[in-house]
């Protein structure tokens, strides 16, 4: 129980806003006065907001600086600015954006940080030592998913440098329009999946034979070879039996040349960090964003690559990251990936105030503006130096926006794709989330929620609310937490072997 006498408390982001979240755990009673004189008109739930002045109808509401809508009833200084007195405001348009000006600004180099990771060929390291099986269309999952229970049982004890095998099932391959422009998207996500870089370069395919999307499509040319696939209706295959024997030999020959990979001294730079949000709720953009916005400046000083994500989520914030790219290209290039969003979600006849759940409304958040404001923040100060359309592989360091959805199995399978090894996630209402084939840090943005959650949550930045612990504390503890865990510390959903299934991007039609 909280003491009796917790002074009341509430955080306002910006010296222009006219609301104010309420920090103390289980909310506040009408009539409490704040220091500052502010008495509350009615009980107002924890990460609520209170309206700090009176506001007229039409009105703006301003949090974070920015307009996040307009009061649709007139609303008392001291009320409770509930969802329903929000009108969402239009997303900004795309002519006229600020150019790049140089406001991400470049800060000095973070040297001496390392981390014990995998070499690979290829120059990329991994975090994880994992034999990743490819497959080419849904009907070979079960029987992809038979041999692995026996790679599990015979064979991964022999090899006990390898961490993990993961099978890489989906639900596309057939049934879909293979040449449609949006089956670039699930092509490629499954092409660079195989080269992430804690699969160590090692590719086996399992095919069935009649499928559209043909195993050999699965990779860039060069980079495959025949005795890479194996095709279920090969007729040198006899029976079930010799099926399931033939991905157990794939897999044996591959996990034979895993088990020597050693983790060696690598540096920061070398590492891929994807983040993304889920479960989100009004102290998301207070505490546990803003903290992994910080260790995103970190990393990016230190040289490393750190993705920001889920285009919903970002859109609303377009105008204050064109001017953070690097030059007019990457600019350009946001605007391309949030304009061929909103046409994606035009064509199922919604938008993105879509994305908000009732989850994220009970948390306090009351539209889609607020929630961007607040997840947009987790991409720090850092000057945006590339852009990635879903489930391109990354090219560049520094701070990347690789667009995806806004869906963490989807966000997170894409990141994959672009070549994450360390995931990184933060949560209010909570999620046990994770993945098998990186490891996920989940950071929480309520101190209650790790209490209630200690086995689960890896991070808790909820202390940032209650003043014991600053931004800056948070951020480094999630920076050199991302280094261990990316030497091979166990993350909590690793402890419990949590993992959620891939889910492809598929904009393209079904057949
Ligand atoms: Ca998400």
């Amino acid at each position: 129980m909280p003491p009796a006498a917790a002074k009341p408390l509430y955080i306002r982001m910006n010296a222009a806003d006219n609301v104010a979240i309420v920090a103390n755990s289980g909310g506040l009673r009408p009539g409490t006065e704040f220091d500052c004189g502010l008495r509350l008109v009615e009980q107002i739930p924890q990460g609520h907001k209170v309206a700090l002045a009176d506001i007229a109808e039409d009105e703006i509401i301003r949090r974070y600086g920015e307009i996040i809508g307009h009061a649709a009833a007139p609303i008392v200084r001291g009320s409770w600015v509930k969802e329903s007195l929000v009108r969402m405001p239009d997303a900004p348009g795309f002519d006229n954006l600020p150019k790049p000006n140089g406001e991400g600004l470049r800060q000095p180099p973070l040297e001496g940080y390392s981390f014990e990771g995998y070499r690979n060929a290829d120059g990329s390291v991994g975090t994880r030592n994992i034999l990743a099986i490819s497959t080419s269309v849904q009907c070979v999952a079960g029987t992809v998913d038979f041999a692995l229970t026996r790679i599990r049982k015979e064979l991964l004890p022999k090899y006990p440098s390898v961490d993990d095998v993961v099978a890489v099932t989906h639900a596309y391959g057939c049934g879909v329009a293979i040449n449609a422009p949006g089956a670039a998207v699930p092509i490629r996500t499954l092409q660079n999946l195989a080269r992430n870089p804690n699969f160590g370069g090692e590719v086996m395919i399992v095919g069935l034979g009649c499928e559209k999307l043909q195993p050999e499509l699965l990779l860039p040319e060069g980079m495959i070879a025949d005795d890479d696939i194996m095709r279920m209706q090969d007729e040198n295959l006899t029976g079930f039996g010799e099926i399931v024997d033939d991905i157990v030999r794939m897999a044996d020959e591959r996990l034979q040349v895993l088990n020597r990979r050693r983790r060696e001294t690598c540096p920061a730079s070398a590492l891929v960090v994807g983040m993304q949000c889920g479960g989100s709720d009004a102290f998301s953009g207070v505490t546990a964003n803003p903290a992994l916005g910080f260790a995103a400046d970190l990393l990016v000083r230190a040289g490393a690559t750190v993705m920001f994500s889920e285009v919903t989520e970002v859109r609303d914030a377009i105008h204050l990251l064109t001017p953070r790219a690097i030059n007019q290209e990457v600019a350009d290039a946001l605007v391309r990936e949030m304009d061929w969003y909103d046409r994606y979600l035009a064509g199922g006849e919604a938008d993105r105030s879509a994305n908000t759940t009732p989850g994220n409304k009970k948390g306090g958040l009351s539209n889609i503006v607020e929630k961007a404001m607040g997840s947009v923040i987790k991409s720090g100060t850092s000057p945006i130096a590339g852009v990635l359309a879903p489930g391109e592989r990354v090219r560049d360091k520094g701070l990347i926006f690789a667009a995806t959805p806004a869906s963490d199995f989807v966000c997170g399978t894409l990141q994959l794709a672009s070549g994450m090894t360390v995931h990184v996630f933060t949560t209010g209402r909570g999620t046990p989330y994770g993945l098998a084939a990186a490891p996920v840090i989940k950071v929480s943005t309520r101190s209650d929620l790790k209490q209630r959650w200690h086995d689960l949550i890896d991070v808790d930045a909820g202390s940032i609310a209650t003043g014991d612990a600053t931004i800056e504390d948070v951020g480094w503890e999630i920076f050199r937490l991302i280094l261990d865990v990316a030497s091979g510390r166990e993350t909590w959903a690793e402890h419990w072997n949590l993992t959620n299934s891939l889910a492809l991007f598929n904009p393209g039609p079904v057949t």
